[in-house]
């Protein structure tokens, strides 16, 4: 199998190129689907999957030269060709002559000798079919094409507002006193902002890394609310120009389009339509789930937030605390209590042997090891190149990009280059790009990491692994390729946890100079801070979660309930805070009204929840069980998205997953 080669990628010819692909994929739609084509997986699904399989090997490769060598070519070609490839992909999923290949396929009866695996493909593509309205009649068809076109012009109004009502407010700051207690970092940031419009002294924006220091550090107080009241006003009747950027009408159009949509494709709400491609599978599962979780957390929540009051006063007795005092006073309380800073530990992990201890427990979990390879094209001198290997031979292959540099977008991600698959008789096998932003080497030094960036690799290099060591033979469901929303973390989330466990943790943490292991009472200051305010930040999650659900579960489109009421009543049951009657937190609540998360913001709670059960097996049969190790690689990682993912967890953990120890590793319940 030949991998990509980046150094031959020709700009000029990648736009003539997708055209040319996407009508051969066109030519092969109109052929399987045709009249006289026998509906088997042999003459219709499996020229798909060839056509998609070779796009997708030529796309990868292009979409992540834009992600980690950006140019104002590469954007400009990447913005014409999004466009091309979403209107083919529409086009494939409202063809109706070719969803009734599908259904006539899950009729036959060669259909019941598929595996697993097969018998998914064709699941997931009826599904896929009729969530885009092709079962419908003309007239439903017609109605769900417009609200559909219609939702996504409002939610990307209202990202738009939201983007250009953050991006209007900022305040420049002459004087450096008026910004006591703010670390120097963040006045640096203040300060090149200022720089960059010409300004002397210092400029603040809405933008998080912005906003956040002045909410933790700022001792001015006037200046933390003011700050507070314009993030958290935004895109409201109460922020800049409302005549032009209030997202209030648009939060109700959005949920009765969404409602309405779910109508015609026969659901009850939107909630119902979300969850059918999730893990979850009723709302009851989901507002179970979630209240349970909050039985736990308000208590604690609740007493944390008392504490916070405590500490607050004992430095000023007259204050009575404000949502802009909390995260301050969290923060003086969270240094005085641990007195650790992230900073402190970073000679303890310079990041090659950070690499080796990921692999080495890897490799004691699932048997596998994982080799450098040299001589590999690349796209970068920094990038580098791996493969893992069983005792069988190779697994999987990654791409690794460690360090921040110009024109790479921020942030990790696990991406895949190559799916595993079988394609004309032939084994293609996974390749997978890792990418992070670390701070480079300088000067010689290695570069450092804090704790956190530890777990970040630790994080993508799980979903690296359920990419890499999957055994199923049908992309769109190897991998995590086709594993639900809500279940899809599971595995990334769940190779965190070794960095908290001292026997997996400490054998690599070495300072990069003297070699000397990380200090015993530094390790445990860190577990006792992890947990700091852990109820608190619960049910922070929760209120947004419960809010997100109930919103679109509950909506009736006689009379709909304002929204500010909904959030009242989810405050009123989860909240351990206090909020100003002004505060608009759904109007910038993109996650849920700009898309991708509607109905679904329960999902990070979920994925934590099945990461923490899958990780208290170890807890009981050894951190490095070989047979847990094994237990998890056969039912989870190679398995994909090619059975349903709560069969999967079941046959890993013996029983559905359970909230206690998620409950217990953030200290809201004692292990018994
Ligand atoms: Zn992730």
């Amino acid at each position: 199998m030949s991998l990509p080669l980046f150094s031959d990628i020709k700009l000029d010819t990648v736009l003539d190129d997708l055209n040319a692909r996407l009508d051969i994929g066109r030519q092969i739609v109109r052929d399987v689907s045709g009249d006289g084509v026998k509906a088997s997986w042999y003459d219709v699904v499996e020229p798909l999957q060839a056509f998609d399989v070779e796009f997708s090997n030529f796309w990868a490769p292009v979409s992540h030269l834009w992600s980690v060598m950006n140019s104002s070519e590469l954007n400009s070609i990447i913005q014409q060709a999004l466009p091309l490839i979403t209107e083919f992909q529409t086009e494939m999923g409202q063809n109706e002559a070719l969803y009734k290949k599908y259904v006539r396929i899950a009729q036959s009866e060669t259909y019941q000798g598929f595996d697993d695996a097969k018998k998914s493909v064709i699941q997931h593509a009826l599904r896929d079919f009729r969530l885009s309205g092709v079962g419908l009649s003309a007239q439903d068809r017609e109605a769900f094409k417009e609200k559909s076109g219609q939702l996504a012009k409002y939610q990307a109004k209202f990202e738009q507002n939201l983007l250009e009502a953050g991006n209007a407010w900022q305040k420049h700051i002459a004087d450096k006193s008026e910004l006591k207690g703010l670390p120097e970092s963040a006045l640096a940031m203040f300060r090149a902002a200022a720089r960059e419009k010409e300004l002397d002294g210092f400029l603040l924006t809405l933008d998080f890394p912005f906003y956040l220091p002045v909410m933790q550090y700022a001792e001015n107080r006037a200046l933390r609310q003011e700050m507070y009241r314009a993030y958290s006003t935004r895109a409201s009747e109460f922020g800049l120009k409302p005549e032009i950027w209030d997202n209030t009408q648009l939060i109700h159009d959005i949920l009765k389009l969404r409602h309405e949509m779910a109508r015609i494709l026969d659901f009850q709400n939107y909630a119902e339509l979300s969850l059918a491609t999730k893990m979850a599978e009723t709302p009851d599962q989901v507002l179970t789930f979630l209240e349970d979780l909050a039985n736990h957390s308000t208590e604690p929540a609740r007493q944390e937030y008392e504490e916070l009051q405590g500490f607050a006063a004992s430095i000023d007795p007259s204050i009575k605390l404000e949502a802009w005092d909390i995260p301050f006073y969290s923060e003086k309380l969270r240094q005085e209590r641990f007195a650790f800073q992230s900073e402190d530990v970073r000679p303890y992990f310079p990041v090659e042997r950070v690499l080796q201890g990921l692999f080495d427990i890897v490799s004691r979990l699932f048997g596998v090891h994982v080799v450098e390879k040299k001589d590999v094209d690349l796209w970068h001198q920094d990038a580098r190149f791996f493969e893992i290997r069983d005792d069988a031979g190779v697994r999987g292959q990654f791409y690794l990009d460690l360090y921040a540099r110009p024109r790479k977008r921020g942030g990790a991600w696990m991406d895949g280059c190559r799916d595993r698959c079988v394609v004309k008789g032939e084994l293609q096998l996974p390749v997978a790009f890792l990418v992070c932003n670390f701070s480079p080497p300088v000067d010689g030094n290695p570069s450092l990491l804090t704790h956190e960036e530890v777990m970040t690799i630790f994080h993508e290099f799980g979903h690296g692994i359920h990419h890499m060591l999957t055994k199923v033979n049908h992309a769109p469901v190897s991998g995590i390729n086709g594993v639900p929303w809500d279940a899809v973390e599971l595995p990334s989330q769940f190779l965190e946890n070794w960095c908290w466990q001292e026997e997996a943790l400490l054998p690599f943490a070495r300072h990069y100079r003297t070699g000397a292991p990380l200090p015993n009472d530094l390790f445990e200051k860190m577990k006792r801070a992890r947990n700091f305010q852990s109820g608190m930040k619960m049910v922070r999650q929760l209120e947004f979660a419960l809010f997100d659900f109930m919103l679109h579960y509950n909506y009736n489109p006689d009379k709909p309930e304002p929204y500010m009421q909904v959030l009242k009543t989810v405050r009123e049951s989860v909240a351990a805070v206090p909020y100003p009657e002004w505060n608009r937190f759904p109007n910038s609540f993109h996650h849920v009204f700009g898309g991708g998360y509607a109905a679904g913001y329960y999902s990070y709670k979920w994925a934590e929840v099945l990461s923490a059960d899958a990780f208290s097996l170890f807890k009981e049969t050894g951190i490095f069980n070989r047979e847990t190790g094994q237990a998890f690689l056969e039912e989870i990682l190679e398995r994909g998205g090619s059975a349903p993912a709560m069969d999967l967890f079941k046959a890993f953990r013996g029983r559905p997953p359970e909230t206690d120890a998620l409950l217990i590793d953030s200290g809201l319940l004692q292990a018994t």
